[in-house]
């Protein structure tokens, strides 16, 4: 149970004041991963990206055009637009003793500027000073306040990342009554470290971030945003301990079988295996006979063939006795690794069944009786599968793909379905080193590094988006052939209404040139309709399959030859690097067409490193450096509660910081019941890492 102080930090901020019933889904979109209610806490952790200066300093005529100035001023007239002209601007002239400014707003009335700006009357203005003709104004003042006003106003105002209909004015209100729900929590962190780092405490670092008072304090190596920062990795690192302690304290089971149906199954295979692979097998053959229980990541770049490898550590596990589960992040995905994996199990006599959170009726209760009686011996599904109702006969290995998709709480829920699973997590993202860390603490990792012999390379071209009409029409050629082309859309991140009209938008023009022979596929479609759209294009009814990010993990159509990405600078260097790699999977020649629009400097240096190399965890280090840690995990697409907090390039080393003094913390009070212990018990609910706390208490 939470703590009781902490429940009005986990309310809804629907109820703030000033957010109603037609603001909160806008906070909610915001904050909160899809489909979720934004809480307190997530408006909180949601810090300023930066700051602007609204303190009185300088007189009129100290102004810098094209900065912000705040000055205290005098009405001396106002000058409307003629009358009947609602449109034309409603100009105001004030001053101070060393000069004047004049006020410009459109689309005002006299009755709204006169209650604003008394002639003759002091207030404060702030805002964006020009210069027009020689003379100073300031087009739609962002501030107009009077004395009280003023006192009210933050010196150093936050400026917050928004989604469209959301205004700054709101968050800033909204960020500062979520303060005052902030309890005074003990300290956790270790009073040493504390004292040599200069932080002060949670609560306090948490406020001044939120109400700085100076453009420094909200710098993301300034001592509030680290002591933060590290308050995350902290809890996290704790959750990553508490799990793996766990996981050792259940004795692992031994398996191993005689080899007879993995060697016929290897037999079916219609390749061998890259060294890659069998090295793979080799450790995770090991870790299955093994009296200690596998926790075992396998990286391997996109297209570098892990699906196998997933399929021929399950029918060991089949083989010993046990039977084997694997975890797919989305419907389409455990659909197509059920279809790829049937007839390879067909063929050796193993049982195969799929559940997702769509078979329903008599299907799903065949499933759920097959899985509790044993007679499936290996499931394929997505979370579904470790919902409270399944139950496993004698579940021994739990295979998860794509991992960084799912939560600690998720990876255990799957592994406690059984006695000592052993688990098996893969992901296609390439993750750097430092990330392995955190995400996954002291796993052993096997790594797939080469791609199955005979691919040939991704040819990438970045060509601009004027050019588009041009891509399009170009593609008849390749159809001809019976080739397969994918066409993602732009990500539009304020909105998920405007990616399925751009998505559309482009179905239809292409349809136009194509006719039957476009699909489309998006999120937000029915998963019967996104099974239909991905099958019609596999079997080649359609040849080109428009779709927003849904393609973005595992699918597999190896007559798909082109992927073209519109707006590409808009995706993250490994989302790039993910979809590329969708093409490239048979016999023929691929391209990658990377349409862009108006670059920027990173959008500028990602495209060039996705000409420049194919390598997975090149890409995903330049990444790292590029964008931070969001986007190489993919988690803000996900909305995995992750991490909000810390950035791996600039709080790296506060990771080490973090490991070493989780340790130290559990090595002194396992079960955290010291003073300083129920401290860090507060931590771990603070950053939703409770579920560690119940291993604790489990043990
Ligand atoms: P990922 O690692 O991205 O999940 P997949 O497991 O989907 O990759 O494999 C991509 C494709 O490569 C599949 O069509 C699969 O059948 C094929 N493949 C896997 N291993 C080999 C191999 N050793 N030789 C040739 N093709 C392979
Ligand atoms: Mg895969």
């Amino acid at each position: 149970m939470r703590p009781a102080i902490l429940n009005p930090l986990f309310a809804p901020v629907r109820g703030l004041p000033g957010i109603g019933p037609k603001l909160a889904p806008l906070y909610d979109r915001l904050l909160a991963p899809h489909g979720a209610e934004a809480r307190v806490i997530d408006l909180l952790f949601h810090l300023p990206v930066s700051a602007l200066d609204r303190r009185v300093k300088g007189r009129i005529a100290d102004a810098v055009a094209g900065e912000i100035g705040t000055f205290e001023i005098r009405t001396v007239s106002h000058k409307p637009g003629p009358p009947g002209r609602a449109k034309s601007p409603y100009r105001i002239l004030v001053e101070d003793d060393t000069g004047d400014i004049t006020l410009t707003w459109f689309n005002t009335s006299r009755a709204r500027m006169e209650a604003l700006l008394p002639v003759g009357e002091i207030r404060y203005v702030s805002g964006i000073v020009e210069l027009w003709d020689g003379h100073r104004q300031m087009i739609h003042p962002d501030r107009v306040l009077d004395a009280a006003g003023l006192s009210r106003q933050l010196p150093f105002e936050p400026v917050y990342g928004l989604s469209a209909g959301l205004y700054q004015r709101g968050l800033i209100k909204a960020a500062k009554v979520a303060l005052l729900n902030l309890p005074d929590f003990p300290e956790w962190i270790d009073p040493a470290l504390l004292g040599r780092e200069n932080w002060a405490g949670f609560t306090h670092s948490l406020r001044s971030l939120h109400c700085p008072s100076s453009l420094a304090e909200i710098n993301p190596l300034a001592p509030a945003r680290l002591r933060l920062a590290y308050d995350e990795l902290l809890a996290g690192q704790l959750a990553l301990l508490l799990m793996r302690a766990r996981m050792k304290r259940e004795a692992g089971a031994v398996r191993s079988g005689d080899g007879k149906i993995v060697n016929t199954m290897l037999a079916a295979l219609p390749f061998t295996l890259t060294d890659g692979q069998k090295q793979a097998l080799t450790d995770i053959k090991r870790d299955l006979a093994s009296p200690e229980r596998m926790l075992r990541l396998l990286q391997g770049d996109v297209g570098s063939g892990k699906t196998v490898v997933a399929l021929l550590s399950m029918t060991m596990a089949v083989e010993a006795g046990w039977q084997a589960a694997l975890m797919a992040p989305t419907e389409i995905l455990a659909r197509q690794h059920y279809e790829r994996l049937k007839p390879l199990a067909d063929k050796v006599g193993l049982t195969i069944a799929l559940l997702t959170g769509r078979d329903k009726g008599q299907s799903r209760i065949q499933t759920m009786v097959g899985l509790a009686d044993g007679t499936i011996q290996l499931a394929i599904g997505t979370h579904a599968l470790f919902q409270d109702s399944v139950k496993f006969h004698k579940l021994g290995l739990a295979v998860i793909d794509e991992q960084h998709r799912f939560g600690v709480h998720q990876r255990l829920a799957l592994s406690k379905k059984g006695d000592a699973v052993d688990v098996l997590v893969m992901t296609a993202t390439p993750i750097p080193r430092t990330l392995v860390l955190t995400y996954f603490g002291d796993m052993d990792v096997s790594i797939v590094r080469e791609k199955p012999a005979g691919r040939k390379p991704i040819d990438t071209r970045t060509i601009a988006l004027e050019r588009l009409d041009e891509v399009a029409n170009g593609l008849e050629r390749a159809m001809a052939s019976g080739q397969r082309i994918y066409w993602i859309c732009p990500l539009v991140e304020e909105s998920e209404d405007l990616d399925l009209a751009a998505a559309q938008e482009r179905f239809e023009s292409l349809e136009k040139l194509y006719g039957a022979r476009v699909g489309i596929v998006h999120g937000q479609m029915k998963s019967a309709d996104k099974d239909a759209a991905m099958s019609n294009f596999a079997s080649g009814k359609t040849q080109i399959l428009v779709a927003t990010t849904v393609i973005e993990v595992g699918v597999d159509v190896p007559e798909a030859t082109i992927m073209v990405i519109e707006h590409a600078e808009r995706f993250g260097l490994s989302q790039l690097h993910q979809l590329r790699g969708r093409v490239g999977r048979g016999a023929e020649r691929s391209s990658c067409i990377l349409l862009f629009g108006p670059l920027g400097e990173t959008g500028r240096a990602r495209l060039e490193t996705m000409r420049s190399t194919n390598d997975g965890f090149e890409i995903a280090e330049q990444d790292l450096r590029l964008r931070g840690e969001g986007d190489v995990l993919g988690t803000r697409q996900s909305g995995m509660p992750g991490f909000k907090l810390s950035v791996p390039d600039k709080h790296i080393e506060l990771l080490g910081i973090a490991r070493d003094d989780a340790k130290n913390i559990l090595n002194h009070d396992p079960r955290l019941e010291t003073p300083r212990g129920q401290a860090v018990r507060a931590l771990l609910y603070l950053f939703e890492r409770d579920e560690a706390i119940k291993l604790i208490r489990a043990g």
